[in-house]
């Protein structure tokens, strides 16, 4: 299934009736964790953040001892490039006993993120985003308290999506259902190629220097970076003069150079360059180039 999938089986699994729940609502992500909400009746409440807000101490502080008991958050929330700080989000769960549960889709490994460090009861990742493969297989991780809660509650889902058969199923190394199983070679691929690449760590420093060499290639030009702490997944660009989309048009027809158009109220200001994947020091300075051209044409 699609990340969107996994977002919303987490949804019917980890978050229970009884459950009150705080959601992050700073995007086109957050706006899709509060549907998949709403539709399955969850008594939720969301923090609304412009699309460049960063989400601080501030907004968090109406909600301390007010028995929440579920945390829900795109951590990288991708549709503006915006990394908000687990370390906020994770001491306010621990000090308000608060289960913390993250969609990590676009920022699992290309940002650290530590599952333990952090008190992450249930992590959401899809093939398609930093792993680089075929889209079609997520995978939710489970930390042993949430893994508990699932056991021992009567919750209802849909069959397909219940995780107490995945649960089951593991322990005879089995999935309850056939999954993409030739996704599941791709993964087994690009985590070999981490290793034989050095490891995590450096898999990671090569993503972040070739984000920051085109951060400062794009300061050089003009280009107006939004200033909000970032993933180094991508980075977003903005547009003035509203014309981000032509831009994304102008590259591609032009030289065949895909970035990502935003959608929404966004289309027409920010574009989003993607660090991840088999993209070299030299493609970044011929996308430079091209930018340059359309910053001189204003
Ligand atoms: C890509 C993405 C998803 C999943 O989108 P799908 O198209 O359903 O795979 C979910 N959350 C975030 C933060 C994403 O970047």
């Amino acid at each position: 299934m699609s990340g969107t999938g996994a977002m919303e089986a987490t949804v019917n699994n980890c978050i229970l009736p009884k459950d009150k729940v705080l959601v992050v609502n700073g995007g086109t992500f957050g706006h899709r964790f509060c549907e998949l909400l709403q539709r399955s009746s969850k008594d939720y409440q969301s923090i609304d953040l412009d699309w460049n807000e960063t989400l601080t101490q501030s907004h968090l502080k109406p909600f301390e001892n007010k028995g929440y008991t579920v945390f829900l958050v795109n951590l990288h929330e991708t549709s503006s490039g915006k990394l908000y700080d687990i370390e906020l989000i994770s001491d306010f769960c621990k000090r308000n006993h608060i289960l913390l549960i993250v969609d990590a889709i676009s920022t699992f490994l290309a940002d650290p993120y530590d599952m333990d460090k952090y008190g992450i009861a249930a992590t959401i990742i899809s093939s398609q985003k930093g792993l680089c493969c075929s889209a079609g297989m997520s995978v939710v991780a489970l930390n042993p308290e949430m893994v508990e809660r699932i056991q021992t509650s009567t919750r209802n889902c849909p069959y397909y999506y219940d995780f107490q058969f995945y649960i089951e199923n593991m322990k005879r190394g089995q999935t309850p259902f056939t999954p993409a199983v030739t996704i599941a070679h791709e993964i087994d691929d690009v985590l070999n190629l981490i290793d034989k690449k050095g490891g995590l760590d450096s898999w990671l420093s090569d993503i972040k220097k070739k984000c920051l060499y085109f951060r400062e290639k794009a300061l050089e030009i003009g280009l107006d970076i939004p200033s909000y702490p970032k993933s180094v997944m991508l980075t977003p660009v903005y547009f003035k003069d509203n014309k981000a989309s032509e831009v994304v048009s102008y590259l591609r027809d032009k030289y065949s150079i895909y970035v990502t158009p935003c959608g929404g109220k966004l289309a027409n200001s920010l574009l989003r360059v993607c660090h991840l994947g088999d993209t070299s020091f030299a493609d970044i300075d011929e996308l430079v180039l091209r930018l340059k051209e359309v910053v001189k044409s204003n």
